[in-house]
């Protein structure tokens, strides 16, 4: 066991092991995921007003940067279990960024297929650095993920994307996380949606703790696409996506019914949020609230704001906001939102006139 002694969180497996598959044998691959903060939004909160409660679940905070740790460890840990030697995705790069950190800690070899072009810097990096072998296709993300199918079906290669199975499981704990914290469920559940697992994870793990009496009732599912990548909206894949936003820039969402069961399930919604919306939360939650993330994270907040000016939330609701992934994640992105520092001479009087004073 991996866990530290002293350490009072044992990571996802080990908190929620009575709702999860493992068992005696099952050799925990860990890094301590999850146990991310609930953060309130005050910034958002005020803007929408209402006496809304809004909080950010801020998954960028997990080991790799995202929620993909949370799938991950138990991905890993069953592989491990089931004898792999090798486990192997497509990514839009943090499943990639995941996969590639959980395997070095197993000892296990890593295959990665990246769309190529199509994945934030911070992602890459990390899938190299922890030793992946990662080939760039030239072609979609859903082309990528096809051919990993194809790949696992005839070779003795674990595969670690969200269609499988404990990927969801191990994803489901972030809903146990954020009804542990608030001492009840949230009224709504918004949430940036791609391959659309996280929505269908969080839709179990809420009924799950339902199911068990832990919460009284359920949230109503917001999921939000990038416009330009919304196969759920309109009803049909989308065969050329289009967003900055890289990790939800999918056309053929795996668990495309799970998303549609929770939305009608729980009388929620599935709606698109454009690029403009999208880099507008993103700069928000990084001046306004103090929190950096991946213009991907975004979409939930550029949601929230959107059915916010419409009055669609009931008075006094809680909302929580699912932040996916890390900031540093996209280093390219912010430089091409913010201005560039400025070059000054190592002169007292230029840098006072600069800052005002
Ligand atoms: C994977 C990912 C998503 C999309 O989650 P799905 O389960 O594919 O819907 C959103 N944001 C970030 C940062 C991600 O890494």
């Amino acid at each position: 066991m991996q866990t530290c002694p002293g350490s009072p969180w044992p990571g996802v497996i080990q908190r929620y092991r009575p709702f999860l598959p493992v068992g005696p044998q099952t050799p925990i691959v860990t890094l301590l995921e999850g146990n991310t903060p609930l953060i309130p939004a005050r910034a958002l909160g005020r803007r929408l007003g209402r006496g809304l409660q809004v909080y950010f679940k801020y998954e960028g905070l997990n080991p790799t940067g995202s929620f993909k740790d949370r799938g991950m460890t138990l991905a890993v840990s069953k592989a491990k279990e089931s004898g792999a030697d090798a486990v192997i995705c497509a990514s839009t790069g943090n499943t990639s960024a995941s996969a590639s950190a959980y395997a070095a800690q197993a000892g296990l070899r890593c295959v990665v297929l990246i769309p190529k072009g199509g994945i934030a810097l911070g992602k890459l990096a990390q899938a190299l650095i922890h030793g992946a072998q990662v080939l760039a296709v030239s072609g979609t993300f859903d082309e990528a993920l096809e051919l990993v199918r194809q790949i696992t079906q005839a070779y003795p290669i674990a595969l670690v994307n969200s269609i499988n199975p404990h990927r969801l499981e191990g994803q489901k704990t972030a809903a146990f996380e954020v009804c542990d914290a608030l001492g009840r469920h949230p009224d709504y559940h918004a949430i940036p949606v791609g391959n659309a697992g996280n929505i269908t994870a969080y839709w179990r793990g809420y009924r799950e703790y339902f199911k068990e009496g832990i919460i009284d009732g359920l949230p109503r599912m917001l999921g939000f696409q990038a416009a330009g990548a919304a196969p759920l909206v309109k009803g049909r894949p989308v065969a050329r996506p289009e967003t900055i936003a890289t990790a939800i820039r999918i056309g053929n969402p795996a668990s495309w019914e799970g998303a549609i069961e929770a939305k009608k399930a729980s009388g929620g919604l599935i709606e698109a949020v454009t690029d403009k919306e999208i880099l507008a939360a993103y700069q928000f939650l990084a001046g306004q609230e103090g929190i950096f993330v991946e213009p991907a994270s975004a979409a939930s907040v550029a949601g929230v704001m959107k059915l916010g000016k419409r009055g669609f939330f009931r008075k006094g609701s809680v909302i929580v906001c699912v932040l996916t992934g890390h900031g540093l994640k996209d280093p390219d992105r912010v430089i091409k939102t913010v201005r560039l520092p400025k070059t000054v001479k190592p002169k007292l009087g230029a840098i006072l006139s600069e800052i005002g004073l």
